[in-house]
């Protein structure tokens, strides 16, 4: 039988630089056909072979009631008939941040735009003409969009190819940006110690899903938010990936219940908030947000911002995981899933360590969870990539990369994570 995955793969090639619009797609560092989506429904998506896979990827996250889901596919089709675009206001785009600001009280004001990296990049940019300076931090690891003066030993997409950086980023324009060590609260300590009055912002995913799943420690939080505090640099959580997703009030929620009152200065949305439409978001203090055009001096605008058939995808998903139980049942499932994986590792006698949570999850073939991007990348990759190719085999599509989290959705059933357990037992027991 023709494979046809294989077929469009190499159509694809010729007229898309490594046939994928997006370079993790392409299964560069686990080998083999990238599969062809032809469509999804619920836990599920079939590839161009007609074969069925149980999805752990979710689109990167926005997936979080599973693919179809009919409340969201109702309005996005009432809001296409009403229009696509109109390059003026729209009603929608007030509900949606009225509803992302009750969800998240760190927030007074937000500003929509349409990917992730737009929002990181546009963050930063208000952050250095918020407070006049030009210097940032970042961390080994957190991936916060492709943005110039972020792309510095960035994780995902690059790691595959082992940059550190990309070309075509100027030395100069990436000057300004410290990379430390996550969770490394002695390095914190340094870099503030050294350039603290030059800092804009600190950046950082708290739960960072771009080198597989690494927490940010309690204590190492609490020392960012201190010292950014202190020297007056705004502490920006990168909650593209977490938002909405770990918990319904996002990362910041978690963190604030073991450290009290902590709130980001400013946070950066993407993925769920748009549901699987083009849709992010940046905000903050009032006084924050207001440096923003057209009221302040910071530059930041798009033709298709708040672009109505997104917002209405993104308030039809938030509407659907505020009900009432929804991240109680989705954080038992992740949990469940993890448990089974773990206790399949365990009878197999393969290392395995992994944490989760709300709908977010890592696993590690190590003994114990990494704390940091060079503890991530001493996993076993060739053992990783047997893993991946024997669950993608048994029709269980996990991410095509160790450094990267897994997701799964409330349409996955109690019998899908079964499945899953079970094609995990056998593909460990070949290892
Ligand atoms: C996905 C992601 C981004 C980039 O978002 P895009 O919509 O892909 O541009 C930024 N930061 C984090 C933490 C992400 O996971």
């Amino acid at each position: 039988m023709t494979d046809l995955n294989q077929t469009l793969f190499d159509r694809a090639r010729q007229v898309i630089p490594g046939g994928v619009n997006s370079p993790v797609r392409a299964f560069r560092a686990v080998g083999g056909t990238p599969r062809f989506v032809k469509r999804a429904q619920g836990a599920y998506f079939w590839d161009a072979n007609d074969k069925r896979y149980i999805d752990y990827i979710g689109s990167w996250g926005p997936m979080i009631l599973g693919h179809g889901h009919p409340a969201v596919l109702q309005a996005v089709q009432k809001a296409a008939m009403d229009g696509f675009s109109f390059g003026a206001p729209t009603e929608r785009e007030i509900e949606l941040v009225e509803a992302l600001l009750k969800l998240m009280p760190s927030m007074d004001m937000v500003r929509l735009v349409s990917s992730g990296t737009e929002a990181g990049m546009s963050a930063l940019r208000l952050a250095r003409g918020a407070t006049g300076r030009s210097k940032i931090i970042k961390f080994e690891g957190c991936y916060h969009g492709h943005a110039d003066a972020l792309l510095v030993k960035a994780g995902s997409g690059l790691a595959t190819f082992g940059n550190p950086t990309s070309a075509g980023v100027p030395p100069e324009v990436v000057q300004h940006t410290l990379v430390l060590e996550y969770n490394n609260i002695t390095q914190l300590e340094e870099a503030f110690a050294l350039h603290g009055k030059e800092l804009a912002c600190l950046m950082i995913e708290p739960i960072a899903g771009n080198m597989n799943f690494v927490r940010a420690s309690v204590p190492f939080m609490k020392r960012c938010r201190e010292l950014c505090t202190q020297h007056g640099a705004l502490l920006v959580f990168d909650e593209v990936m977490t938002g909405c997703r770990v918990a319904l009030g996002s990362a910041q929620s978690v963190y604030a219940q073991s450290i009290p009152g902590f709130e980001p200065d400013v946070t950066v949305l993407g993925k769920v908030i748009g549901g699987g439409m083009p849709l992010a978001a940046f905000g903050g203090k009032r006084a924050v947000m207001e440096q923003l055009a057209p009221l302040g001096p910071v530059y930041q605008a798009g033709t298709l911002s708040g672009n109505p058939v997104a917002t209405a995808c993104g308030l039809a998903t938030l509407h659907e995981i505020s009900k009432p139980g929804f991240f109680d049942a989705l954080s038992a499932k992740t949990r469940s899933l993890v448990d089974g994986l773990t206790q399949a590792a365990k009878k197999t006698g393969v290392p395995f360590s992994a944490d989760c949570q709300g709908g977010m999850f890592g696993f590690f073939l190590l003994p114990e969870l990494p704390q940091n991007y060079a503890k991530v990348m001493t996993s076993d990759s060739p053992r990783f990539n047997k893993l991946f190719h024997g669950l993608l085999d048994r029709g269980v599509y996990i991410a095509p990369a160790l450094y990267e989290a897994g997701f799964v959705s409330s349409a996955h059933t109690d019998q899908d994570i079964a499945d899953t357990v079970a094609a995990a037992e056998e593909v460990f027991a070949s290892l």
